[in-house]
């Protein structure tokens, strides 16, 4: 690994900058204010200098799709001495297991990736046993995605209507991903299709007030997402790269 130098922290310090100055845009493009969007920071390309240096920004929510790295990167962060950062909120964004669910609960405020009732039963039943109540979002696979993870539309109703019954979960939200592409604005119609179904959902559970959270946009993406009413985003490369 290379040295971590002066100029790193200058181009993460800028990257960071611009990231929330184009999440504040966004928002105000979409009638809301910046302070209404989580940006999650997806270290799972970032050095551990570069996930340090980031919460000395006041960078708080970081986000990994694996649950080793999750891990391993949570105890490091903890193992700090404890006036170098703030602690961070992690985010499980990635595929859930149902036999690493026990390891994961106890690192983590918000799992993005339910997409099936035996996955969320494990998640209650363990939270029952260590007596918390868990944040959880339904990942929708909008674009009926073969390679992609996440439950589609047409599912989505019945799973959320299970899910709000389970006693140690709260429903928050749902978690998208557009296919991949370059140019953000062909997320548009995946991320409007997106907040229809969290309107539809919400409604259908009685609009409860926690189910406040719509998961989607990374860095080729996120503005598109916020100005479709996403209110967490999840960016990467857009500042590690
Ligand atoms: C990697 C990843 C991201 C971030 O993607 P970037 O293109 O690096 O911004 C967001 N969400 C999920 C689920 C991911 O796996």
């Amino acid at each position: 690994m290379p040295p971590w130098t002066e100029e790193q922290f200058l181009a993460l310090r800028k990257a960071h900058r611009q990231v929330l100055d184009r999440i504040a845009h966004a928002a105000q493009k979409s009638g809301r204010s910046a302070d209404e969007i989580t940006l999650v920071a997806v270290t799972k390309s970032a050095t551990m200098e570069q996930i340090t240096a980031l919460l000395s920004l006041g960078q708080i929510d970081l986000g990994e799709n694996r649950v080793q790295q999750l891990e391993q990167r949570a105890k490091e962060i903890a193992a700090l001495p404890s006036n170098t950062t703030n602690p961070p909120r992690w985010h499980m964004i990635g595929h859930l297991q149902r036999n690493k669910v026990k390891q994961v609960l106890p690192l983590v405020s918000l799992i993005h990736s339910v997409d099936s009732q035996r996955l969320a039963a494990e998640i209650d039943h363990i939270s029952g046993a260590m007596n918390v109540i868990s944040d959880v979002l339904l990942q929708i696979n909008i674009a009926e995605e073969q390679q992609k993870f996440g439950l589609g539309t047409a599912a989505a109703p019945e799973l959320a209507q299970q899910v709000a019954q389970m006693k140690h979960l709260r429903l928050r939200g749902l978690m998208t991903m557009a296919p991949y592409a370059d140019e953000g604005e062909a997320s548009r119609p995946v991320f409007r299709e997106a907040a229809a179904l969290f309107s539809q959902l919400k409604s259908l559970l009685g609009s409860p007030s926690h189910f406040d959270r719509l998961s989607m946009g990374m860095s080729n993406d996120y503005e598109v997402a916020i100005e479709e009413g996403a209110n967490v985003v999840r960016v990467g490369r857009a500042l590690f790269e």
